[in-house]
């Protein structure tokens, strides 16, 4: 989107989002809307039935989820590690039942039949994913456009792939370990799986500066058969929802939002929010204030 900016604009865009628009720019702080720095995503693989009380909790907490779903299999059961010590009946979701289930929530996209995408040719990819998306558009009624690769088998190629479908994100399995924000969010490495996300929950919720931050847990609701799984994800939850400060979004909202940041046109004069675009919220001063797309802030 920046293609046709010159390359003075390309750097003034650049240097402020890379700054994450904090105290080296006085002039003005980009948040998220209503002011918030702060963001989480928690994110739910394979669309089983345990999916309905991780809803539930998350509604509890005014969570919302990203749930990614295999509709090849919906109104199924399977057994998992058949003829072995851990072999479990895992049955899933019923088509009938997404639009309920998941109403506060966004539903996305996790390969038809949970293939892993590497070695598979870019034909083959596109199948398992586009029919994915037609299935969930058809189903939740909704603009489908995030996903989480199956098994986490992604690389570069795969990644590249994936960018020529609608979607506009897709997550991988592995850890960032921080609070940044993507580069690439066709291989968008999450801050963590669930099991540490208590490692980290303080030091998010401490976390006080006017810099674009983003908690990203992914996890399968199936793990939360488990008790002391079950009490962790409870606790996380009642610790970190309902809080003012922080904006739960599912991933394609997020994406979006970012993608408007980024779209914006700045130069030392003025700030341009293009026609289009999403609508922008940023401190002036510390004054919260929005932008609207097609409008100019004179600065
Ligand atoms: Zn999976």
């Amino acid at each position: 989107m920046t293609k046709n900016l010159s390359p003075l604009i390309l750097t003034l865009t650049v240097s402020l989002l890379t700054m994450g628009c904090s105290e080296k720019n006085t002039f003005i702080n980009w948040t998220y809307p209503n002011g918030k720095y702060k963001a989480l995503i928690m994110s739910y693989d394979d669309g089983l039935v345990d999916d309905i009380a991780l809803a539930q909790l998350f509604d509890h907490y005014g969570i919302i989820g990203t749930f990614h779903l295999n509709s090849g299999f919906l109104d199924t059961k399977t057994i998992w590690n058949k003829g072995k010590a851990n072999e479990v009946l895992q049955t899933y979701l019923s088509r009938d039942t997404l639009k309920h289930v998941f109403k506060n929530h966004e539903i996305a996209v996790h390969g038809t039949y949970h293939k892993a995408l590497i070695g598979l040719s870019d034909e083959e990819i596109l199948e398992e994913i586009n029919v994915d998306i037609e299935n969930l558009t058809a189903l939740s009624k909704n603009k489908i456009s995030s996903m989480a690769y199956a098994f986490g088998s992604t690389n570069e190629n795969v990644a590249d792939v994936i960018r020529t479908t609608q979607l506009t994100n897709a997550r991988t399995v592995k850890a960032s370990y921080n609070f940044e924000l993507p580069k690439n969010y066709y291989l968008w490495n999450p801050t963590c799986h669930d099991n540490e996300a208590m490692n980290y929950l303080e030091e998010y919720i401490s976390l006080n500066s006017p810099t674009l931050s983003l908690f990203y847990v992914w996890g399968h609701s199936w793990e939360f058969r488990d008790t002391l799984r079950n009490e962790n994800i409870s606790k996380f939850c009642d610790e970190i929802g309902n809080r003012d400060d922080i904006w739960y979004t599912g991933a394609g909202t997020f994406a979006d939002y970012h993608a408007s940041l980024k779209a914006l046109e700045i130069t030392d004069k003025e700030i341009t929010n293009p026609e289009g675009n999403g609508i922008i919220y940023f401190r002036e001063k510390g004054q919260l204030k929005s932008l609207d797309p097609g409008k100019k802030l004179i600065r």
